[in-house]
This record gives structure tokens, sequence and C-alpha cells, in this order.
């Protein structure tokens, strides 16, 4: 404490105990206690000028017409009340600054939590782009991926087809506009056999034709098959055409797949016009010439 509040201290002790001894005095000067302690009150909220530095030195009324023991009064009050302001002010002054930095950190958390929203936000936002983007990036290199494939098969497929129609020989049937009327292994009393080939009923005239490329190895008159043509193929399977009308080709001929050998009569042994066709592996025993003709690419 400074040196200066000490006999300012010394006065306080001495206007309480004042005070003191009045209040002991029922109702004497009670009134005059009153007005000064109204007029100290006012001094210490800073209302009225007060000179209190004479007012301890002497029983005659100061400048400002209190009492000395008003005057103790009085300056007891500024002390008490500018201690007390002081206390008061340090408190506060704590105070504010407790609270301004609550406040601060407060804020500052706020702003924190706000940053790590937006970046979470962002983030989340981000993950969610770049998520889209590889679903996108990943439905187009599928559909780009189906599509190579789906080319890439067409493309092997017409290569296929392109090798199969290069490799398989061209084969067509032996005549047309006609109808079968019998088939292989079928008995009938026409045949001494059950029936060797498959007959090709068509008007007479109508042309037969090699169903594939060869070489002519018979055209003749052969018994009950009549005028009978023979191709022998490039796998050696034979092929015969019988009960024609005429030759169209020699021994030794080269034909193509439709190239004319002869035309439908009735030549041999036959109750109608057609063409009796054979098909004969390696020149051997006839077999069924409907899956024959079938496995290589035409359906009688
Ligand atoms: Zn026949």
């Amino acid at each position: 404490m400074p040196e200066a509040e000490r006999p300012a201290l010394r006065r306080l002790a001495t206007a309480r105990r004042v005070a003191k001894h009045r209040l002991s005095r029922r109702n004497i000067g009670r009134r005059g206690q009153l007005i000064g302690l109204t007029a100290a009150l006012a001094a210490a909220a800073g209302t009225t000028a007060v000179g209190v530095s004479s007012s301890a030195t002497g029983p005659a009324p100061t400048s400002t017409g209190l009492s000395p023991s008003q005057a103790d009064a009085l300056t007891a009050a500024r002390i008490d009340r500018r201690d007390l302001g002081s206390r008061d002010a340090s408190r506060i002054d704590l105070g504010l600054a407790a609270t301004r930095k609550a406040a601060a950190d407060k804020a500052a958390k706020q702003r924190a939590a706000r940053l790590a929203a937006n970046a979470t936000l962002t983030e989340r936002r981000a993950l969610a782009l770049a998520s889209a983007k590889a679903v996108a990036a990943r439905k187009a290199a599928a559909k780009a991926k189906a599509l190579a494939a789906a080319k890439a098969a067409a493309l092997a497929k017409a290569k296929a087809a392109a090798a199969k129609a290069k490799a398989a020989p061209k084969i067509v049937l032996p005549t047309t506009g006609y109808h079968l009327t019998a088939r292989f292994d079928q008995a009938g009393g026409r045949w001494a056999h059950n029936h060797t080939g498959l007959d090709f009923a068509a008007p007479m005239g109508t042309p037969v034709r090699s169903v594939m490329a060869g070489e002519v190895i018979q055209a003749d008159y052969e018994g009950a098959y009549g005028r009978q043509v023979k191709v022998r193929h490039a796998d050696g399977t034979v092929t015969s055409y019988s009960h024609m009308s005429e030759f169209d080709v020699s021994v030794g001929d080269s034909v193509s797949a439709g190239s004319k050998v002869g035309a439908i009569g009735m030549t041999g042994n036959t109750t109608g016009p057609h063409v009796h066709f054979e098909v004969l592996p390696g020149g051997g025993s006839p077999i069924d010439p409907e899956p024959w003709l079938r496995e290589h690419g035409v359906n009688p």
C-alpha cells in the first residue's frame, strides 16, 4: 500500500470509532450523521468536490460545511469505496480477461470445428466425386471392352465363316423342282434289296447336276439303274446319278458343283421320271444321302 494512504487509514479508524460512539448515544447527532454519510457517498460517486485534507485537523467546520467527524466519515467511505472499486476493477478485469479468453477459445474452437466440418465435407465431396469418376471410368472401360469383345467376336465369326466357306467344298442338290419319292434303306417291291439311294422325282428333262466338283468316272447304261453317271470328289467320295434320259458328260471330265451331267428320265427300273442319287464313300458301299447332304450344307 502506498505511503500516502496510511494517514487515510488512520483517519478511517478514527471515523469508525466516532461513528460507533455516536450510534451509542441514541438519536443524538443522528440527523447530522445521515447528512454526512449522504454527502460522503455523493462525494465518493464523484458528484461533489470535497476537500478532505483539512477535515481531520480541527473542530471548525471545513469549507464544505462538513464537521470533522463528517469529513472523517466521508474519507473512510471514499477509501472503502476506492479499495472496493479497485478490487472489483481487478476482479472485473480478470473476469473480463477470462471471459474474453473463453470467448476467444470458444470462437477458435468453433472456427476449427467449422474448418474441420468444411474439410470433412470437402473431403467427402472429393471422395464422392473421385468415386463417381472411378465408377464412370470403370463403366466406360467395361463398355469399351464389351464393344471390343463384340467387334473381335464378330470379326472372328466372319473369319470362321469365310474359312469354312473356303475349306468346305461347294455343294448343290442334284436337281430342282423335285419331291422325294423314296428314301435310303426303304423296302419295296421294285428293289432286290432295300433302297440304296434317295429318289428326286421331277419333270422329264429337268437338268441333273453334280453336287460337288470332281471327276467323271462313269457315264454309261447300267442295267436297272438305266443311264448312270458317277463323279469322284476330292475326298474320294463317289456320287451317282441314275435313270437319266441323257448324258451331258463323259468319263474323265472335270465337273464343278452344279455342272449338268444329264437330265431327268425313266431309264432302267423305274415307274416314273426321277433321279436315283447315291453317295458311296471311297467308292464303296452306299450310305444315306440325306445326312451326308445336310452335313455338307444342303437340305434336300
Ligand atoms: Zn431310287
